[in-house]
């Protein structure tokens, strides 16, 4: 992505209207920072007592006003309320530069206004660049302002000192507190995005009934061998349930599925990490072996074949068994999966031709 349309899409992203569901990082953030503002003016002010012998008004109104705003946070909703801040800093910052000049650091309060902003869901990505240019601006005007008029008054060393002491450890101490805020709920976002992904992948990949992976997760595993081993065979077998249809139809549907469930499990412990299994669809399993040729796959399922007839099922009150027929088929170097699939599934309808209960190699 250039930097053209990334600009582009910052700008196409959508804003919420309501503010009724501000994320629970930035109410944090907004309070945090507005409470550290306000004790910030507050000792502004006691300080400016301090050095100049009396209370001055404009800085002791700004202080009261930055408090309203911090303990009318939800009222006011987030974009009001960080607009009210910043213009409080404004026009403190203005009223300050103008009596003592420049010297003292307090434009580094300006700082944390962008952070809040970029970071406010509710404000337009086009305000945000406003915003930017906005206290550019401004800054470089207060500081001409500062050179072509001078200071009113003027601060002693020590005043000085204690002014730069605050100005600078303040915006850094927003500053953080918001990045700790901000960067910790991104990564808890992220963690819970990769595991919905795995689980929605696992979901999307995985047949509910039995938990054996699906049609769609054997393809994926059988293209991904055959792309890892391009010179290398493989074989394939279908089993099919013999007359499913009437253990439905005789004990029910629900003993279906639980033959179907007991069916999977011996597959699985019968394959283990060797070859790979799939509910294929239906009553159909399908396995994947690969570096088998066809007689020893034909063998492997011959075995799997009489397995499953000695399996004992026990349904409510009823003891019964089944049997499958299974059609194993070997990949010939040429054919896609498709054709070794169709093949196989010929060999297994043989197999029903002749009798059931067979595995057609
Ligand atoms: P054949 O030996 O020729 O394969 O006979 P069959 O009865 O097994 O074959 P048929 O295709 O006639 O019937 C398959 C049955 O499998 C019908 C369908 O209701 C049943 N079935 C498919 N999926 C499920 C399932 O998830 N649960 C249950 N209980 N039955 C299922
Ligand atoms: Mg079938
Ligand atoms: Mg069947």
């Amino acid at each position: 992505m250039n930097a053209m349309d990334f600009l582009k899409e910052f700008l196409h992203q959508k804003v919420p209207k309501s503010s009724e569901q501000m994320p629970e990082y930035y109410r944090k953030a907004l309070l945090i920072s507005e409470a550290i503002l306000a004790f910030y003016y507050l000792a502004n002010c006691v300080l400016l007592f301090l050095t100049q012998g009396e209370w001055k008004l404009f800085p002791v109104v700004v202080c009261v006003f930055v408090f309203l705003c911090l303990f009318n946070i939800e009222k006011m909703g987030p974009r009001t309320n960080l607009f009210c801040i910043s213009m409080l800093i404004g026009l403190w910052l203005t009223w300050f530069v103008h009596m003592f000049g420049w010297a003292a650091g307090s434009p580094n309060i300006l700082v944390p206004i962008l952070s809040l902003t970029y970071f406010n869901i509710y404000v337009p990505p086009i305000w945000k660049i406003v915003c930017f240019l906005g206290l550019s601006a401004f800054r470089v005007s207060l500081f001409t302002y500062s050179l072509l008029h001078g200071a009113v008054g003027s601060l002693d060393h020590l005043a000085n000192l204690c002014f730069q002491i605050i100005n600078s450890i303040v915006p850094l101490l927003i500053l953080t507190v918001n990045y700790i805020l901000f960067s910790s709920s991104i990564q808890a976002n992220e963690r819970k995005l990769t595991i919905d992904n795995l689980e929605l992948h696992m979901e999307a990949s995985t047949d509910a009934l039995t938990g054996l992976p699906n049609r769609r997760a054997m393809l994926y595993t059988i293209d991904r061998y055959q792309q890892a081993n391009p010179n290398s065979s493989y074989c394939l077998a279908i089993a099919d349930i013999d007359l499913f249809k009437r253990i439905n139809d005789t004990y029910g549907h629900q003993c279906g599925d639980y033959t179907l469930k007991e069916l999977a499990n011996l597959f699985k412990s019968f394959t283990g990490t060797q070859y790979a299994v799939c509910r294929w669809g239906g009553e159909e399993f399908c396995f994947f072996m690969p570096n088998l040729n066809l007689d020893q796959a034909g063998t492997a399922m011959q075995e799997l074949k009489e397995k499953t007839k000695n399996m004992p099922l026990h349904y409510g009150t009823v003891d019964f068994s089944i049997t499958i027929t299974i059609g194993v088929e070997e990949y010939d170097y040429h054919s896609t999966v498709e054709e070794v699939f169709e093949r196989a599934d010929k060999k297994l309808y043989i197999g029903k031709m002749q009798g059931r209960n067979i595995v057609v190699v």
